[in-house]
């Protein structure tokens, strides 16, 4: 059985996008509640910054990218090269400094601004995991879960990024709880105009690669290589192994 079987209807499917990206937005904010809680171990979120940076670069290489090129042909690679900038742009030219994990750089960081246009690059980046997530469904069950799954396990690191980041701008920790949830909101809003852009979905997936790409090389490895343990950069492995797997298992 597959998984497009299993899910049949495009409609059906749409409303699965909707459930799976609250509960990515969900996972946002879980995130954003690991800073506000001394007591959580903090040690979970790099393993799944690891396994979700393997993970998102096996589906983006081996999954978006192949359905991408099958929808809009040639005109694919453009439009991935320009997903990926966008992230760069957003994160990294608009943000004065930005880097996925928890923010000690208190010196980066003018009071106010330099958390805002981070928190702006960042919803940028999670508005596009929602339309990346509906895009998937949109082609078929099976390209939807992976892409799910993708998103899905750095979606905790993200939200507890975005808090760590509101905390060292000088911000009160209500208001990193709140932009935690804004990204949250961000994701689903990307569902939610996919939703209503079914049509344009030979554009959005090739965006959605280039983000995905630029979200697991960019963002998310060179965060596992700042780790001394080689635990870590073993786990980028396993997460390729997983999505690796699951291919073997619902799409062979
Ligand atoms: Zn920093
Ligand atoms: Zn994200």
């Amino acid at each position: 059985m597959t998984l497009a079987q299993f899910i049949p209807a495009p409609a059906s499917r749409m409303l699965l996008a909707l459930l799976l990206g609250l509960t990515a937005a969900a996972a946002n904010i879980l995130g954003g509640l690991f800073i506000l809680h001394r007591e959580w171990s903090r040690q979970y979120l790099k393993y799944f910054l690891a396994l979700g940076a393997g993970f998102m670069l096996a589906a983006a290489i081996l999954e978006i990218l192949p359905e991408s090129v099958a929808m809009a042909g040639n005109r694919a690679y453009f439009l991935v090269l320009i997903g990926y900038f966008i992230v760069h742009f957003f994160e990294h030219t608009l943000a004065p400094h930005f880097h996925f994990g928890e923010e000690t750089h208190v010196e980066h960081f003018v009071p106010d601004h330099a958390g805002i246009s981070a928190l702006l690059g960042l919803s940028i980046h999670t508005f596009f995991d929602g339309v990346a997530i509906a895009s998937g469904f949109l082609v078929s069950g099976w390209l939807g879960g992976i892409i799910f799954m993708a998103i899905a396990l750095h979606k905790i690191p993200e939200g507890f990024t975005v808090a760590s980041l509101m905390l060292a701008s000088g911000q009160s920790r209500r208001t990193a709880l709140l932009a935690a949830i804004w990204l949250g909101i961000a994701t689903v809003a990307g569902v939610l105009l996919m939703g209503l852009l079914r049509t344009q979905v030979a554009y959005a997936l090739p965006i959605s690669a280039g983000v995905t790409l630029y979200v697991a090389a960019t963002d998310l490895v060179p965060e596992v290589n700042r780790e001394p343990d080689t635990r870590m950069a073993l786990l980028v492995f396993l997460g390729v192994a997983m999505m690796l797997a699951l291919g073997k298992i619902f799409h062979s």
